[in-house]
């Protein structure tokens, strides 16, 4: 449920990381296309949860029937592309700007409370969901990975769940994100899209402690492409923003999202013709309670991805790799 015109930015504490990760971006030095492969393609879509047309707004609840049907036909037109599914344990968020205007205008206050009901706990949790769980598990090519416990935050930026926590508070979040994706019997891969994009150290280190294998944090929409491009938009900065990085002293995978419905034809093959990762981005809600996102699933969205995705297979033919974010790190973490 981003709202794609506002874009959120906030100050992130990764300096850090800057210096290790241009090594990386200046010499593209990893290995990470199986052999004969020249490029590759994947397709992630967020916030992935419970909701249904009737509760208001629809994130995949309504299955073949809503949104995850159009992404099936996409899926079913193209039998070598994936999709990973960035799912919430328990999403909460029912807008993403405060609707409770007098709390939002008091200073200190405002960010120590929610300012926008949410949904009442456990109400989309994925244990309660068994049919959604089912239907996910059971759809080929359907990857699912983590995309937070609640969905949001106190304060005035919502969506954005990992801020400026603790260590003890992010291991408490992730812990109780992982025992609910356990319990639900989803079959997940271990990494993670942060919602609203920003991975602050704390939240690495964690992340690392739980054994999650990707962060795909970096979004960038706008840097033109090129070999030495790095991400300069929402998420990470720094990191390349055509190929995975190791970042984390090498114990973390990150993937950066470099394509979304707005972005030109053009745009696509450029990046493969420079060896990248075509990393195309989407959200699963179009539209709720007044927010449309740009580049939410809608006939339109597919319909593009469907012209784009037959005119790269007929273009590259075998060169490409069709993957999925699981699967690229799968595939770094056994050759490097
Ligand atoms: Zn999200």
């Amino acid at each position: 449920m981003h709202k794609q015109t506002a874009e959120i930015n906030i100050n992130r504490s990764m300096i850090d990381l800057v210096p290790e990760i241009k090594e990386t971006a200046k010499g593209n030095i990893l290995d990470w296309l199986p052999e004969g492969k020249k490029a590759a393609v994947c397709f992630t879509i967020d916030d992935i949860h419970p909701a249904k047309s009737s509760d208001g707004y629809e994130a995949g609840g309504d299955l073949e029937k809503g949104s995850l049907g159009l992404v099936k036909w996409l899926l079913d037109r193209h039998p070598k592309l994936k999709v990973t599914l960035f799912t919430t344990a328990d999403w909460r968020e029912l807008s993403p700007v405060p609707t409770r205007k007098f709390l939002a205008s008091i200073p200190y206050v405002r960010n120590k409370v929610f300012l926008a009901e949410r949904w009442k706990k456990g109400t989309m949790q994925l244990d309660r969901h068994p049919e959604f769980v089912n239907f996910l598990n059971s759809t080929e090519r359907m990857e699912i990975a983590l995309h937070g416990l609640y969905h949001c935050h106190k304060g005035p930026i919502i969506p954005v769940e990992f801020q400026n926590q603790s260590e003890k508070e992010f291991r408490k979040i992730l812990s109780e994100m992982i025992s609910i994706f356990d319990k639900s019997n989803i079959k997940y891969v271990k990494g993670i899209c942060p919602p609203g994009w920003n991975a602050p150290d704390n939240l690495l280190n964690q992340l690392i402690a739980h054994d999650i294998k990707f962060v795909a944090s970096a979004r960038d929409i706008f840097t033109d492409i090129s070999k030495d491009a790095v991400t300069n938009m929402s998420g990470i900065k720094g990191v390349p923003l055509l190929y995975p990085a190791l970042i984390k002293d090498n114990r973390l995978v990150h993937i950066p999202s470099n394509f979304q419905a707005t972005s030109k034809f053009e745009r696509a093959t450029q990046i493969i013709e420079n060896g990248g990762l075509l990393s195309i981005k989407a959200h699963i809600i179009k539209s709720a309670f007044g927010h449309v996102a740009l580049d939410g699933v809608d006939q339109t969205y597919m319909n593009y991805l469907d012209v784009l995705l037959t005119s790269l297979e007929q273009k590259y033919g075998d060169d490409l790799w069709w993957t999925s974010m699981g699967e690229i790190t799968n595939h770094i973490t056994t050759k490097n």
